[in-house]
């Protein structure tokens, strides 16, 4: 049975992280901050397709000084990613970001740390302990040593910032290992009840990054554990988000627009199942981009009788393969014979009809 680890809540701006809360998609502008419309333009290209939380990469001073720009023409939370430099962080603060994200390793100076800290605290904006294989004070630990010494490093300054009264903090411990990322968050899951932000790092291009990600946030969600999850991939980052919801839909803990079930073919198929199932993609793809639906709808398409009414059964529109023929069923009722080269056709028609009453 699904159990949420109980974790506590954090605000990011109008977006509550932990607890009960629902999990939250969260991705990463790949354009040059210092470009203000770019990155808006991004950012709210995201945000239709469902992208809560936003977080930019801040590398310089001028990037810095653009975020109140940016932040004042989006809507969802806005989050700095800030490494080395403390005053890019004390300005992002002052530019009122809703979050800011720290690897607090590479700010050498215990002081500097501190002043981010108290700034934060004063400012009432939290913080992610973002540690990530990479760049663990320890260089070149075998991977079957990291979550440990992850573990141990997040617990350290956690420990910090708790002893300087500050609470709001949200962890991530991501490596470019699977199985490091399991072990490191299970490890700390059961430690701390900060909220987690989950994430498998540098996974890699589509499709092995996905398949990373899905394994790694997979086991992990499974498990209970994850507030928040970001999907890092050498793509887009809108690739990104429509992954992070496929991971979340496929374990039933967010939904997507629609989900199309659809066989892999074999002799028994009498028609090119994968060139229909193909279009049929692209024109969901291409209906959906502007509509939020809150239930997910099922779509079967099969290629025979074998399996084709018994998944049909179970979606909201299902089309099972016969000879020259297919039997569309609605809500697992059988309807009537359509011919493949119509099928499209007949599954969008009712597909606009159905969303329409959302
Ligand atoms: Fe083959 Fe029919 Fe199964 Fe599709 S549903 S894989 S055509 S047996």
């Amino acid at each position: 049975m699904y159990l949420r680890t109980q974790t506590r809540k954090i605000k990011i701006g109008n977006i509550t992280v932990g607890g009960s809360s629902k999990i939250i998609v969260q991705s990463m502008t790949k354009t040059d901050t210092r470009d203000i419309p770019s990155t808006i333009k991004q950012i709210n290209k995201l945000e239709k397709l469902g992208c809560e939380i936003i977080r930019v990469s801040v590398p310089d001073i001028i990037s810095v000084r653009n975020l109140k720009k940016i932040k004042k023409n989006i809507s969802i939370p806005l989050v700095a990613d800030i490494h080395f430099d403390y005053r890019i962080a004390l300005e992002a603060i002052q530019q009122q970001v809703d979050k800011i994200r720290i690897n607090p390793g590479n700010i050498k100076n215990e002081n500097h740390l501190r002043t981010i800290v108290e700034a934060c605290k004063s400012a009432k904006i939290p913080i992610r302990i973002g540690l990530n294989s990479g760049s663990l004070p320890q260089k070149n630990l075998p991977y079957n040593e990291i979550p440990e010494y992850m573990v141990k490093t997040a617990i350290k300054f956690i420990k910090m910032f708790e002893s300087w009264n500050f609470f709001d903090t949200v962890i991530s411990m991501k490596s470019t290992d699977v199985m490091s990322t399991v072990l490191s968050y299970e490890m700390l899951a059961k430690k701390v009840d900060y909220p987690l932000h989950l994430g498998i790092t540098e996974a890699g291009p589509y499709p092995e990054g996905t398949i990373k990600s899905s394994v790694g946030l997979g086991i992990l969600l499974y498990k209970g554990i994850g507030d928040t999850i970001r999907v890092s991939l050498t793509s887009s980052p809108e690739q990104e988000v429509i992954v992070a919801y496929q991971i979340l839909n496929s374990l039933n803990l967010r939904n997507v627009s629609y989900e199309i079930i659809s066989c892999p073919t074999c002799s028994r198929c009498k028609f090119n199942l994968i060139e229909i199932v193909q279009k049929l993609q692209k024109e969901l793809q291409k209906y959906f981009s502007n509509k939020k639906i809150k239930k997910t709808i099922k779509i079967a398409v099969m290629g025979c009788v074998v399996n084709g009414p018994g998944e049909a059964s179970h979606s909201d529109i299902g089309i099972a393969g016969g000879k020259n023929t297919g039997l569309l069923f609605i809500k697992g009722k059988p309807i009537k014979k359509v011919l493949p080269k119509n099928w499209i056709k007949e599954i969008m028609l009712y597909i606009k009809s159905m969303t329409e009453k959302y």
